[in-house]
This record gives C-alpha cells, structure tokens and sequence, in this order.
C-alpha cells in the first residue's frame, strides 16, 4: 500500500473507533481531506482510494487543481479566509463554503451562485476560543448572523465550522467543541453540520458531535509551504 492508502486507512478507524466509543454510527461523520498544499496526485490517489471530499483554503491553487481533476466526480470544499474579490469564483467553484463568517460575504455569495447550480452549502466559522488573530465571527454575534444567512435565497445553511486554539489538553478541546455543538444547538434553526476536528483532535471532536472532520496531515503528511503548491503533479 501506498502511504496515501496507509494513512487513509488508519484515519478511518480512528474514526470507526471514536464513533464507536460515543455509541454514533460512523457513516454520520465524514472524511474532509484537506489537501491544501498537496500536488493533484495525492488528491487522485486519495480518490482511488475511496474519498471524495476535498477541502481547500487558497482559491488560486484550488482552481488550478479542480482543472486538473475535472475528470473525477469530486466535491469541493472551501476551508479558507474569504476576500470579498474572492466570492464570485469560490460560489462558481465550490459545493460547500465552511468559512463564512460575516454577511457581507454570504450575500455576495448568494448572488454570485450561477442559477443552474444548486444552492452553496453553508458552514459559519465562530472563533469559538475567542483568540483576536482567528477568523471567526464572535459567539454572541453568531444568532443574528444565523438567522440573516438562513433567509439567502442561493445558500443552504448547513452548520457550524471552528479552529479551535490548538492545544493537546484534551479537556480545553472538548469544551471548544462542546461549547460549538451548545451554540449550534441554542439556534433552533436545524442545522445539520457540525465542522469540526483536525488530525490531532479528531476523536474530542466526534465525541461532541462533529459531522465534518477535516483531516490534512494524518492523510496526506506534513505541509512544506516552501513548495509550488500545485506544480508538482506534472
Ligand atoms: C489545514 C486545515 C485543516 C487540516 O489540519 P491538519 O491538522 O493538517 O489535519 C483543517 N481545517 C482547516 C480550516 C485548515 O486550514
């Protein structure tokens, strides 16, 4: 087996483990393969190999990549800070949006997601550690966002997304998540979606109830920001 197919592998019984262990039915959690960085291969291999969702932060890199596949029936997911110059593309592009965080970008979403395509689906990221260089609307902002968002005619809001602060104190995870889920909760507006856990938090994540884990590293290997990003599958 290829390291790809290896990794995929482990990543998905952790992810039948931490199911398990919580009592929810692992089919109700899915595999994001975060392939920022990572050349058109490894997102090929990473396809043959049973995924389908891919997760994005650089548009002009997820562009180039999406050209480069467009032979295989993918589905996009943009992870990444929006610029407003940004959005026209990204609705354009991308089946899934799980870093909204203020309404400006989710209008011009809305109205720039061509007609013939099904509404964009919709994650709002909260910065959920309340961390000042995070992206992330603030919690108590979140409900009036919520409920502006809900009513665009070209978005489907589907849930919530957080980067917690990174820490390996299990319990500062499981509140951030926790504390995620309760918000989402509080809302009443039947959001599906829970964006939630990295490579390193997975299992806290499922635990609390993460319906997107969104795993870079544990898949694909370290990130080298030194490199093209995406030249390097010629
Ligand atoms: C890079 C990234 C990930 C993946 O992180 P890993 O620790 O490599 O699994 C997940 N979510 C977002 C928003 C990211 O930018």
């Amino acid at each position: 087996m290829s390291t790809i197919a290896e990794n995929i592998a482990t990543v998905r019984t952790r992810i039948q483990a931490a199911a398990q262990a919580c009592g929810r039915e692992p089919a109700t959690i899915g595999l994001l393969a975060v392939s920022k960085t990572k050349p058109a291969a490894a997102l090929r291999e990473a396809f043959a190999c049973g995924l389908q969702h891919f997760g994005e932060n650089y548009l002009q890199e997820a562009l180039t990549k999406q050209s480069e596949l467009k032979d295989l029936p993918l589905v996009w997911h943009f992870i990444g800070p929006i610029q407003s110059n940004k959005t026209r593309a990204i609705a354009s592009h991308f089946d899934w949006v799980h870093s909204v965080d203020r309404l400006k970008i989710a209008q011009r979403l809305s109205e720039q997601r061509p007609e013939g395509m099904p509404p964009l689906n919709i994650c709002l990221q909260v910065n959920i550690s309340g961390e000042t260089s995070k992206s992330g609307c603030a919690p108590d902002e979140l409900p009036a966002l919520a409920h502006a968002v809900s009513q665009l005619p070209r978005l489907t809001l589907r849930g919530l997304m957080a980067i917690p602060e990174a820490t390996t104190a299990v319990e500062a995870q499981q509140a951030a998540f926790a504390r995620l889920r309760e918000l989402s909760e509080a809302m009443n507006l039947n959001l599906d979606t829970l964006s939630m856990g990295m490579s390193h938090d997975l299992e806290v994540a499922i635990a609390e109830g993460a319906t997107w884990v969104r795993i870079g590293t544990a898949l694909f290997g370290a990130r080298d920001y030194g490199a093209a990003p995406s030249s390097a599958s010629h």
